[in-house]
């Protein structure tokens, strides 16, 4: 009795050491959103639709940062945004225009995030949460400084990626091939998008252990667009078969990772790649697949003929 009492007992002291949000968890993020522009197959309604619907499914409360000049700054395209967040969604900024801070100036940067602010911050679910357009930082101290004491003024959070993904460039793929054929089949794409998730996952997730000595809360990174109106359902299925549990954005970010700040010297990356190069870290094995804009998917598509 006594033994299986203490057996129990370390049982329970070694599940609380993993912790509630520590253990392979990853929070879903959507940038660019809601994007109401023109694609083949499904209207910006549908996508925007069809995302909500496979985050309903999978039960992931995720997180829009939203840039406000793609649709949702006009009366068609602001009940796309509002849908959001009536699902109970988290609503950050991701600027008016898209700038990048490498080539505007502070102030034109700023007068961006604030223009965002007034349309998204009367609505359930808003943040002050800021996702830096390309993840850029900043290329010149009074850049990087100049953004740091803004946000810190405004309250602001920089809502950090952990993991990169590069959705985006399998998206324009898809939209190239669908343009040209409407009835192309596409499942070659559907099949490397699943496989490049799952490659970067676990590369951050062995990245992560490398830097930190343990699992970090993961905010991995995607966008509002068919690629994922299309398959956000079997992506999010893929990453729960993995044994990962998907966590809300504002359980990531309690993560004290996300308080770092490092001096990024390499732009647009994922924060465990920043990390990582202050520490003089050279590039893990298998790790330029981190860093390559998707270009090792398209070029195996392109070997099948796509
Ligand atoms: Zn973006």
């Amino acid at each position: 009795m006594m033994r299986s009492l203490l057996a129990a007992s370390a049982l329970t002291a070694a599940l609380g050491a993993c912790g509630a949000a520590s253990a392979q968890s990853l929070a879903i993020t959507i940038d660019d959103g809601p994007n109401a522009g023109t694609t083949p197959r499904m209207t910006a309604p549908e996508r925007n639709q069809a995302i909500l619907k496979a985050l309903a499914k999978h039960r992931v409360h995720a997180a829009l940062f939203v840039t406000s000049g793609f649709g949702a700054n006009t009366p068609e395209g602001f009940p796309l945004l509002q849908a959001w967040s009536k699902a109970g969604h988290s609503i950050g900024n991701h600027t008016v225009t898209h700038p990048d801070l490498n080539q505007v100036d502070l102030a034109a940067y700023t007068k961006e995030v604030l223009d965002c602010d007034r349309l998204i911050s009367t609505l359930p679910g808003y943040q002050k949460w800021l996702r830096f357009t390309y993840l850029r930082e900043g290329n010149t101290p009074e850049k990087i400084e100049g953004m740091r004491k803004f946000l810190q003024e405004q309250g602001y959070r920089n809502a950090y990626v952990s993991i990169d993904t590069s959705d985006w460039r399998l998206n324009e793929k898809l939209e190239e091939v669908l343009t040209k054929n409407p009835d192309a089949d596409v499942s070659a794409i559907r099949t490397a998008y699943l496989a490049h998730i799952r490659q970067r996952i676990l590369a951050y997730r062995e990245l992560s252990q490398q830097l930190q000595g343990r699992d970090i809360a993961q905010v991995l990174l995607m966008h509002h667009n068919l690629l994922n109106a299309m398959w956000l359902d079997d992506v999010l299925a893929e990453i729960e078969g993995m044994g990962w549990k998907i966590i809300t954005p504002a359980e990531a970010f309690a993560d004290p990772v996300y308080k770092l700040e490092p001096v990024r010297k390499a732009a647009g990356q994922s924060l465990l790649i920043s990390l990582g190069r202050v520490l003089g870290m050279g590039l893990m094995p298998g790790g330029e697949r981190l860093v390559d804009d998707g270009d090792y998917e398209i070029a195996e598509l392109a070997k099948k003929g796509l």
